[in-house]
């Protein structure tokens, strides 16, 4: 295991990406608040997503303080487009609380970080082994690709049992001085050498150690997730206001969608008549409306679900409500919104004019 990390060290030090997050010298702390951001920025998001909204954060919240005193709704300004909404309310509420009992400065325990609104284990991980360079163990997507292929681990962690398998694997890799350097240099190595479909073994540091590797059979790990879909059928309704507004939800209801704006919509049956549905009262009234009209359909997948919707687009003789935050202008609705559902909806009402 020693010569490994070593490998794999000497590797990272000459490969090394150098993002806004990261500071030049791979030895220096890292601020705990910048690692905290953008470990939350990168959960489902692409680095070269994340860099301009990282930075444009930083020059506006600077400190876990001037965080703290922001509205949530300025900060979801700041958000907006990345997703996940959840995301960064949790991070507002986790400023307010550092502030408070922290004075501003995040924690160095992972038993009080992983307290916090929206820390995990991951993340709290990340923080103190880049921050704090305590020998503290991370495990995200190509941390736990990499284990499978290392130690030929024919299942992934999706019960309790199973996660516990691949954090000890991780505990292991960060038991180290230079655990900092280790648990960066296997995200590097995830991202840029062992990749999901074509890992580039020949210039891998651990490729004398690699199990699938020796083996031939990098293409069999990790396993394949096994997904169990529920079938949604279901209508979105486009409601257009006279004046050129369409109307979003901060959806509750939604079986899919919880914290981020998203057409209205409900279950529906395709086979239902296409007349005026009784559902669509709980958000207009039917004499608001001049036309309705079936526009199409479209299929969606999101977390278990397999979604098949049609769409309505409604026209009202009615102005939006100029105060209320959930009418988005038509003109910049595509810049605006990062709900692909509700995106693929908007396309058909757009395409069939
Ligand atoms: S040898 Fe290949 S499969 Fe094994 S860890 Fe390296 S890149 Fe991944």
């Amino acid at each position: 295991m020693k010569s490994q990390k070593k490998a794999l060290v000497d590797w990272f030090l000459k490969n090394r990406s150098v993002f806004p997050w990261r500071v030049q010298d791979p030895y220096a702390l890292r601020d705990a608040y910048w690692v905290w951001i953008s470990e939350i920025m990168l959960q489902q998001t692409q680095v070269s997503t994340v860099i301009p909204y990282f930075e444009r954060w930083m020059e506006r919240f600077k400190d876990v303080n001037t965080l703290a005193e922001a509205t949530e709704e300025e900060v979801l300004s700041y958000w907006q487009g990345l997703g996940y909404y959840s995301r960064a309310k949790n991070i507002l509420k986790s400023a307010r609380i550092i502030k408070k009992q922290y004075l501003g400065i995040l924690p160095s325990t992972r038993k009080e970080l992983e307290a916090l609104p929206g820390i995990g284990k991951y993340t709290a991980g990340a923080i103190l082994s880049f921050a704090y360079h305590a020998p503290e163990a991370i495990l995200d997507g190509n941390l736990t690709r990499i284990f499978s292929r290392l130690y030929s681990i024919s299942f992934l962690p999706q019960n309790k049992k199973q996660a516990d398998f691949y954090w000890a694997h991780a505990t292991e890799w960060a038991q180290s001085p230079k655990a900092f350097l280790v648990n960066e240099a296997l995200m590097d190595l995830g991202r840029l050498v062992c990749k999901v479909k074509t890992p580039n073994c020949s210039v891998c540091p651990l490729k004398n150690s690699c199990k699938a590797y020796l083996n031939q059979q990098t293409q069999s790990f990790p396993p394949t997730k096994i997904r169990r879909y529920t079938a949604w059928e279901g209508l979105v309704l486009v409601i257009e206001s006279q004046d050129g507004f369409v109307f979003f939800e901060n959806s509750e209801s939604s079986p899919f969608f919880k914290n981020q704006y998203c057409l209205p919509h409900f279950k529906f049956s395709k086979t239902q008549s296409k007349n005026f549905p009784i559902q669509a009262e709980s958000w207009v009234s039917f004499e608001q409306v001049i036309s309705f009209t079936f526009v199409g359909a479209f299929k969606h997948a999101i977390t278990t679900y397999k979604i098949e919707a049609q769409v309505m687009h409604l026209l009202l003789h009615t102005n939006a409500s100029q105060n209320d935050p959930r009418w988005f202008s038509k003109k910049n609705l595509f810049e605006k919104i990062s709900n692909a559902f509700s995106l693929k909806a908007l396309e058909k009402v757009f395409n069939s004019h």
